[in-house]
């Protein structure tokens, strides 16, 4: 039987929410034998995210939990100054470690923001983890694709322009791991609120594996399956909308 993709999405309130979330769907549907876990950061379920959930035609779970106050970035300060989906991502951990049983379950668990670009074929390289897979993610690192580097099909370093030195310098959507790894032989493994901004991945590896254990995906990693992409903001004139409802909204 097929291994069960198992991907965990956390996910907010905001104008492109539903576009995101539709586009991600649409990319998933194309995937066997997959489960998505979707965490929403606010204290109790929408009703856009339950509608959509219910309509997606996929098999999921649908979960919440607010990123407690002191954890929120506020409005005027950069995107990095706080890490983001942390609560949301082990909340997601601890509802596979209480509800999936992790040795009758053949699988891997993946980490995909709802803001990505996913080629399909990047769900079939990851199916068949034993322990950690890995690939390249591009627009990561401050450069046009981030990742493993790799020799005779092992994981020999890693390419980044941002803080080298990490151990495991990688996006969150660079990797899968194999779910008995991570539900029975490390049942601690959580994100780290309390790391600086761009160690959440690193932190989080470093209690999961090592180097020499990862699993080179995507063509000894020298493909681009996954696109760090963020959608712009759209501009909405509220005043604009207003006179639009004066004059007669059209139907
Ligand atoms: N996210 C969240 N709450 C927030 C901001 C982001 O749950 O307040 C989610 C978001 O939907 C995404 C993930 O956390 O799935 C990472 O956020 P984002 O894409 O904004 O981070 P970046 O890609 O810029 O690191
Ligand atoms: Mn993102």
């Amino acid at each position: 039987k097929l291994p069960t993709i198992y991907a965990i999405t956390p996910t907010y309130r905001r104008f492109l929410q539903k576009a995101e979330l539709t586009r991600m769907s649409q990319t998933l549907k194309h995937v066997k034998n997959f489960h998505w876990i979707v965490v929403e950061d606010s204290h109790e379920k929408t009703n856009l995210v339950k509608r959509f959930l219910t309509n997606c035609g996929l098999k999921y779970t649908h979960l919440s939990i607010r990123t407690p106050m002191e954890m929120r970035r506020s409005r005027n300060k950069p995107r990095w100054t706080k890490s983001r989906g942390v609560e949301q991502r082990n909340i997601a951990l601890q509802w596979l470690r209480r509800n999936v049983k992790a040795n009758e379950t053949k699988g891997v668990v993946y980490f995909a923001d709802d803001d990505n670009t996913y080629d399909i074929r990047i769900f079939e390289e990851m199916r068949g983890i034993q322990t950690v897979g890995v690939w390249p993610v591009a627009f990561t690192g401050a450069a046009r694709w981030a990742g493993p580097v790799c020799k005779h099909g092992h994981v020999v370093g890693f390419h980044t322009n941002w803080k080298p030195f990490r151990t495991f310098p990688i996006d969150m959507a660079a990797f899968a791991i194999n779910l008995r790894k991570l539900l029975i032989d490390r049942p601690t493994a959580r994100f780290d609120p309390d790391v600086r901004p761009g160690f959440l991945e690193t932190s989080f590896l470093e209690q999961v594996t090592t180097m020499e254990e990862m699993e080179p995906k995507a063509g000894n990693c020298l493909k681009v399956y996954v696109w760090h992409t963020r959608t712009e903001t759209p501009i909405v004139n509220i005043n604009g909308e207003k006179q639009l409802i004066k004059r007669g909204k059209p139907s």
